[in-house]
């Protein structure tokens, strides 16, 4: 039997267990919250700091391959694993991706369309980053779900805001929305990918609120779409499934927003949609298993359940086309994704 290795315990890690599960590949999770929701779908569960390098070289020589399911990981902790055991994707690539001003760098030279930026270390740099207000001020590192952003129309918003410039900051121009969809895309070592269809995602206060196949937006802009991502998954010599968050404007420019190195929420609904879900081809990928051809089954729409909504879905009595997923988060706090619904449509 594979073992695989997953660093991280929240709820990615605990959709990748039940896919492994689903392949017979037996999972240890590796997490610093005695919490994790992963604990209840992994075969093994350790406890213990991402800086506990016993607990690391333990770890290792249990499993055959190793993954993590969140880019946040400290590098080191990943580098050290990888001494010992393969790991993918590679953690090179993870600390390209960590920062959002070192993506954005390597999306510009391939010659993919970010939204202009601008490097802020100083308030002094923030002063002179006028032409791209309005604009949002993201800090480089550690920003997820909209945290860690600040939205500055104009110079004197800068000074009612208080920013910390221990961190570093990009400045982006703000655009006026009119769509954001992603793709989620899986390569594996034989260079075979699987594309799923652009997926159409809405945000609320930053936050992705929900997700729908198929998405209504052009035939070229699909293309272009997936074409890019193609694009970027073989520039890095990516293994596993990735995602890519792009924003579309009035004038139906398409810009990378993001890169997430790992399988996204917007990929959720694919456990429903397709006959290889975003997570079952990340397995398969990282342990170096059979490439199995995407088909879609269904459409569907996918919503995000936040904070103390999850009580009232608990509760719910489903449709026999709503499938409901609890994360088993011990607090609801605000804002915490703690579930999601997918609907199928079809
Ligand atoms: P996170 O890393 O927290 O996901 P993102 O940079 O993806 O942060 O921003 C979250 C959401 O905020 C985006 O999906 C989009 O809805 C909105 N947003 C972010 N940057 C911009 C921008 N430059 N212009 C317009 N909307 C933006
Ligand atoms: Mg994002």
């Amino acid at each position: 039997m594979v073992k695989l290795g997953i660093v991280g315990g929240g709820q990615l890690a605990s959709m990748l267990c039940q896919a492994a599960k689903k392949i017979s590949v037996q999972t240890t999770v590796f997490a610093d919250d005695k919490n994790s929701p992963a604990q209840h779908f992994a075969d093994n569960f350790i406890y213990a700091n991402y800086e506990a390098e016993k607990s690391l070289t333990d770890f290792a020589n249990q499993v055959d391959f190793i993954t993590y399911e969140f880019e946040n990981i400290p590098f080191e902790t990943l580098n050290h694993l990888s001494k010992l055991c393969e790991v993918n994707p590679n953690p090179r690539i993870n600390q390209i991706v960590q920062n959002r001003l070192s993506e954005k760098q390597f999306i510009n030279k391939l010659g993919l369309k970010t939204v202009d930026y601008k490097f802020v270390q100083s308030l002094e740099d923030l002063n002179k980053g006028s032409a791209l207000l309005p604009g949002i001020l993201k800090t480089t590192r550690m920003g997820y779900d909209g945290k860690g952003q600040f939205v500055i129309n104009s110079i004197p918003d800068i000074k009612n805001i208080n920013i910390n410039f221990q961190n570093e900051y990009i400045l982006e121009k703000k655009i006026k929305l009119k769509k954001e969809i992603s793709i989620v895309i899986t390569r594996y070592k034989s260079n075979q990918t699987s594309i799923y269809e652009p997926i159409e995602n809405t945000h609320n206060n930053q936050i992705l609120s929900e997700s729908i196949i198929p998405s209504s937006v052009s035939q070229t802009i699909k293309t272009t779409a997936t074409t890019a991502a193609q694009k970027l998954t073989e520039e890095l010599e990516y293994i596993g499934t990735m995602c890519v968050e792009f924003f579309i404007d009035n004038q139906d420019n398409l810009y990378i927003n993001e890169i997430a190195p790992r399988v996204h929420n917007s990929g959720h609904l694919t456990i429903n949609t397709h006959n290889v879900s975003q997570f079952e081809n990340h397995v398969r990928a990282v342990c170096d298993l059979e490439f199995v051809p995407l088909k879609k089954i269904h459409n569907a729409k996918m919503i995000n359940i936040l904070g103390s909504e999850i009580l009232k879905y608990k509760n719910k009595k489903l449709n026999t086309n709503e499938f409901f997923f609890d994360y088993l988060k011990k607090e609801a706090k605000p804002n915490r994704k703690m579930g999601h619904l997918t609907i199928i449509t079809d």
